[in-house]
């Protein structure tokens, strides 16, 4: 499978699913990426982070992965590890390691800034919960030397921020030619058939 191809099966997912519901938030799934990404742009961020920017929800997507539980209260941050799982064929850790930690950085954030709490949204504070609330002193310190903790962070205030229903988005294809470098070929991925259901 070519990057190309890599590229076309994730423009699939933003089209299909990416138009419903972000958990709650008044954006859909796509826009909410999308924005995310812009604002790793707008930053200067390097490819791979913007690129992670766009993919860290990927693991919310039924046709990439099955992880629906969060919201039915399950106890979850197993979106960020089922996202990072499903690009790790395609893309190295500097793209899928900061979409792995980006609950985590949530939680570690809450820990070691004191206001930071009071940006989230109420879906996002519900989900903090779900996903075992502030870290421990010592938890923030063992995230902290992840090599890709810093970039973890900075998606994760991106990702706190692109929830505005009115924010203008380049759109997916922007992104094409940043994804279809990064990507390297791997296997077909796993999209399942019936994910439209
Ligand atoms: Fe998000």
């Amino acid at each position: 499978m070519t990057p190309d191809q890599i590229v076309d099966a994730i423009a699939a997912l933003f089209e299909g699913e990416g138009a419903e519901d972000y958990l709650g938030e008044a954006v859909s799934q796509a826009q909410h990426m999308l924005q995310a990404a812009a604002l790793a742009e707008r930053e200067g961020a390097p490819p791979a982070l913007v690129a992670a920017a766009l993919l860290h929800d990927v693991g919310h997507f039924r046709g990439a992965v099955h992880g629906r539980e969060l919201m039915a209260g399950a106890q979850d941050n197993r979106h960020s590890h089922q996202g990072a799982d499903w690009l790790a064929p395609w893309f190295g850790p500097e793209v899928t390691e900061p979409v792995r930690l980006h609950v985590a950085a949530k939680r570690y954030l809450c820990a070691v800034e004191p206001d930071y709490f009071d940006r989230l949204s109420p879906a996002s504070v519900h989900t903090l919960g779900l996903q075992g609330g502030p870290m421990s002193a010592a938890e923030a310190a063992e995230f902290a030397r992840h090599p890709q903790a810093a970039d973890a962070v900075r998606l994760r205030r991106w990702d706190e921020a692109a929830k505005e229903p009115d924010a203008d988005d380049p759109g997916f294809e922007h992104y094409r030619p940043l994804l279809a470098a990064l990507a390297t070929a791997g296997p077909v991925p796993p999209v399942r058939a019936d994910a439209a259901s």
